[in-house]
Parts: structure tokens; sequence; C-alpha cells
């Protein structure tokens, strides 16, 4: 399994997860760059993974069937219903498996940004749409604080090694707030200091060591880092 990190939009991120000719895409925000990408690397597009409704994430998707019609379209039922997309073919909940072709990944359910965020993890890997970015976190737009914290401790347990593909490349603006949420956290200063774009992936363990929102001691810290951060001016 090889993953291609394809540039979208102004700072998305979709992905390919290749496995021999295959591909599952995830997080198509708009279909040429994805196209493209995939003519490059040799591959057929047999499946969308999908971690939210968002636009910004679903918006190739129609533009992929076009020239991919067989290709599978997964999404967590919630989400399902509001992604502007033409068709969600399989529905995935919290702890299920999901094969495409020949690669196949765990569904965990993160609620919080969306109430239908999924994270897709296979093999060393795992993707987190607006779940988890690199030192920060989506916004806590349908959910509750409680419930994305939940979200977030449940990643914070993959191995520390598992590589993080996020839906957004926000990391440089994030280690600032990271850096105001924890002015002592050597780490923090380090990652700023060697920061290079593109920065994904990410791994657990650099988020583990400095990610304010995962290192919040509980709900009610992770709530008042959120809030401030949505506040933020750095
Ligand atoms: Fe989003
Ligand atoms: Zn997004």
């Amino acid at each position: 399994m090889r993953i291609v990190p394809v540039p979208c939009l102004k700072d998305n991120y979709a992905y390919l997860v290749i496995d021999g000719t295959y591909a599952a895409v995830v997080d198509p925000s708009e279909p040429a760059p994805v196209l493209d990408a995939a003519a490059r690397e040799g591959v057929d597009i047999g499946a969308i993974w999908l971690t939210h409704h968002h636009w910004d994430h679903v918006g190739g998707v129609e533009g992929i069937l076009q020239m991919h019609p067989g290709a599978e379209v997964v999404a967590h039922p919630t989400d399902a219903e509001k992604a502007k997309v033409p068709k969600v073919t399989k529905k995935v909940e919290d702890g299920q498996t999901v094969t495409t072709g020949p690669l196949t990944a765990k569904i965990i359910h993160n609620p919080g940004h969306t109430l239908g965020a999924i994270s897709y993890v296979i093999e060393d890997a795992v993707f987190t749409g607006d779940t988890l970015f690199a030192a920060g976190c989506g916004r806590v737009f349908e959910g509750t604080m409680e419930m994305m914290h939940d979200s977030l401790q449940k990643l914070a347990a993959l191995p520390p090694e598992t590589r993080v593909f996020f839906g957004h490349e926000y990391t440089a603006s994030n280690l600032k707030f990271a850096a105001h949420a924890e002015p002592d956290n050597e780490a923090v200063k380090a990652r700023a200091g060697s920061l290079v774009t593109p920065s994904t992936p990410s791994t657990i363990g650099d988020e583990l060591a400095t990610n304010p929102f995962m290192r919040a001691k509980d709900a009610a810290q992770f709530a008042e880092r959120r809030t401030g951060k949505d506040n933020f001016k750095g």
C-alpha cells in the first residue's frame, strides 16, 4: 500500500490509497487534481472514502464518478444523508471494516466536527479528515465539546507510529496556537522550528507531544482551548 497526497483547492488534501493499479481516493474536494494524479500514478479509482459531508471533502465525487462510474462511495450514515453527492454505496459505522478492491480499512467514528465524521485506519495510516490536524483539530460544528474530546482520545489510542493523513494544511497556524496554549512545551517549539510544508503526514506520536487539543487533560480543558483557538488572532 502506498499513499499519494493530492493538494486540492487552497489548502485541502485528498489522498490516493494505492495497491497495485487500484486506488481509493480519500476526500476529493475537486475532481481534476485527483484524476490527474491517478493518471500520473497509473491507477484506476475503485472507491471514494469520505470522512465527512462538507463540500470541501466531497466536491469532487460527481466528477470522479463520471470518469469511474463503478466506484464505490463510502461514508457514515449520518453524513451520507447530508453529503451533496450522487450516491453513497456503502455506509459504515464505528468499529466496522470496509473493503474496497484489495484495500481494507477500519472505521473510527469521530463525532464533533460533524456528527457522522469518521477516520479510516489502514495498516500504519489513519485518514482523519477535519477531526485531527497536525497540531490542531477541526472546529466543533455539529457535536459537543465532550464528543470531540472523546473522538480525539480514540485517535490518541492508536499506536504512536501511526501516520496521520489530515484534511487541511493548517500546521503553521496551528503551531502558533499550540505555543500560545502551552508556552513551555519544547516539542511544540522544535516542531515549529523544523516545519516543512507540505506537512502531511504527521504521526500520532507527534500529536501526543504537540497537539494542544489531543493533550487536553479533560473535556473542560479541551473546550477552553477549542474556544480559545476559534478566537485566536495569532
Ligand atoms: Fe470539514
Ligand atoms: Zn475541510
